[in-house]
């Protein structure tokens, strides 16, 4: 089969115009142009943009029955209190219901990857049933250092439990350092590893570890947590991370906002894979992410919609449109490879971000005018309206 447009978007090559992607057993066989294409059934997409499915390196499929639930939150402590408190008011049913319907959305939007977090693996056989690659990141909260034995032994015996799925991976992940203990930390250092993570999300975090956030400690105290000892490192987010080994290659870290140079050339140094959540992090007021910055440390940047207890869509073509916004200097094809390729990278899957020989046929496509003469130009025009295609 040969699916041909106006334009595709290998992402590791530049743009093909009138050109064709042969595709046999659900993998891409060649790219190139249609005028040159292997002989086979022709289906004409027409004029357009075709490029590699989508790759949503950070997301919460499970608080999708949050959304539109937490009101006008007043800042980062306040939605997080707003989210512990709404979350356990759904049954399990509407939880996986919603999450079913995130997965659509993904699906419809033009995502063929994605990077999901959950704490209750209760939709682990709806991905499986979707079109989706999925690593799931089965995240740990623990702030009392008592419990982290127990914590880290009952989510063992969980994922030993877990049914192993060819496009589903899970591994061990945790919340983030103001909500993990030091300990917990380390003994999922020391046991295979901090798989992801949210780090350097909000100024409370960074103030909380510095030494004073009495919002957090408040917010802490209104858990029951009050009377946890926290001798504060006086430290970044990420060199925390760093003195307690969590940092490795591979880590999926999202945000990376309250970051400063020495920060980002440690981020570089240890291999992290940091996602940008532009949307996600100005709704919750919290600062964007330094891109130029991180780019220029050589830091791994792939993309993330975050929940849909943060932002409106799953939709990961918003955050690159909002990534544009915010920093209009940033390169096109920079911000389509981003959205595709890093993210692949981020998760580990080797064959999704892009369109060549021996990749999964996994499309996002936009319809465009027929005299198109930009079409990454044309992608962050705010006209594309990106869907999946499979063939
Ligand atoms: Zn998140």
């Amino acid at each position: 089969m040969l699916l041909r447009a106006g334009w595709v978007v290998p992402v590791d090559r530049p743009p093909l115009r009138d050109a064709a992607v042969a595709v046999e057993d659900g993998r891409v066989r060649w790219v190139g142009a249609a005028s040159e294409a292997p002989a086979g059934e022709v289906r004409d997409l027409g004029p357009g943009v075709l490029l590699p499915g989508l790759v949503n390196a950070h997301c919460h499929l499970e608080l999708s029955h949050l959304a539109g639930r937490l009101g006008e939150a007043q800042g980062f402590v306040d939605w997080v209190e707003r989210l512990v408190t709404t979350r356990p008011q759904d049954p399990p049913e509407v939880v996986r219901r919603r999450a079913s319907a995130g997965i659509q959305e993904l699906e419809d939007t033009g995502t063929a990857g994605v990077g999901d977090v959950s704490n209750a693996l209760a939709h682990l056989d709806l991905l499986a049933r979707s079109s989706l690659r999925a690593r799931v990141f089965f995240e740990l909260i623990g702030w009392d250092p008592e419990t982290a034995a127990k914590v880290i032994e009952g989510a063992h015996s969980r994922l030993a439990g877990v049914e192993p799925a060819e496009r589903v991976m899970v591994s061990l992940a945790a919340h983030a350092p103001h909500s993990v203990s030091a300990p917990l930390l380390r003994a999922m250092a020391d046991s295979g590893g901090v798989s992801a993570l949210h780090l350097a999300e909000s100024p409370h975090e960074r103030r909380f570890l510095h030494g004073r956030d009495p919002e957090w400690s408040a917010f802490l105290a209104r858990r029951g947590l009050g009377h946890v000892p926290f001798v504060p490192p006086h430290l970044s987010p990420v060199r925390y991370l760093d003195r307690l080994g969590v940092l490795h290659p591979g880590l999926v870290a999202a945000h990376a906002v309250q970051v400063d140079e020495g920060d980002c050339a440690v981020l570089a140094a240890r291999g992290v894979a940091v996602v940008l959540c532009p949307r996600s992090n100005q709704a919750l007021d919290v600062g964007l992410a330094p891109v130029p910055e991180l780019r220029a440390a050589g830091v791994r940047l792939s993309m993330g919609t975050d929940s849909l207890a943060s932002v409106p869509s799953l939709d990961l073509w918003e955050d690159v449109l909002a990534l544009h916004r915010a920093f209009p200097s940033l390169e096109p094809e920079w911000l389509v490879r981003t959205a595709t390729q890093g993210g692949a990278e981020a998760l580990g899957f080797s064959d999704l971000g892009r369109i060549a020989p021996g990749a999964e046929a996994a499309f996002a496509f936009t319809e465009a005018p027929p005299s198109l003469a930009d079409p990454l130009a044309f992608l962050l025009s705010g006209e594309a309206r990106l869907r999946g295609m499979r063939a």
